[in-house]
């Protein structure tokens, strides 16, 4: 891997923003989705369901459904680590780094080697 210049740099960090709202919509979509859906199945589920078993079903479709949106939530944090720009160098990913740090310095704040290329 090479060194980035401040246009691949800044092109890179903004497409990772992209997709991370890409999935972040994706996801609050999912959630109201389920979240209603699990409502209704509740509502038609629990006339049926004898007394007392009425409120293990709907802790164990809560349950899975803080499964399901924890999962979403984790797979958007990998997928935005992955597409983040990298350091050339110790291969860190630039996650939870400003981007103006690395702009500013033009180096990895892990290991300190030159990431953007200086062109003067
Ligand atoms: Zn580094």
């Amino acid at each position: 891997m090479s060194m980035y210049t401040r246009e691949s740099f800044q092109a890179q960090s903004a497409q990772a923003a992209a997709i991370g709202r890409a999935l972040g919509s994706f996801t609050a979509v999912v959630a109201v989705g389920l979240g209603v859906g699990q409502l209704l199945v509740i509502r038609a589920v629990e006339s049926r369901l004898a007394k007392g078993k009425a409120l293990p079903f709907e802790v164990a479709l809560f349950l899975a459904y803080i499964v399901v949106i924890g999962f979403l939530g984790w797979q958007r944090d990998r997928q935005v680590t992955n597409a983040r720009p990298r350091c050339p160098q110790c291969k860190q990913s630039f996650k939870g780094v400003p981007d103006g740090l690395v702009m500013r310095t033009g180096k990895c704040p892990n290991c300190g080697a030159q990431v953007i290329l200086e062109v003067s």
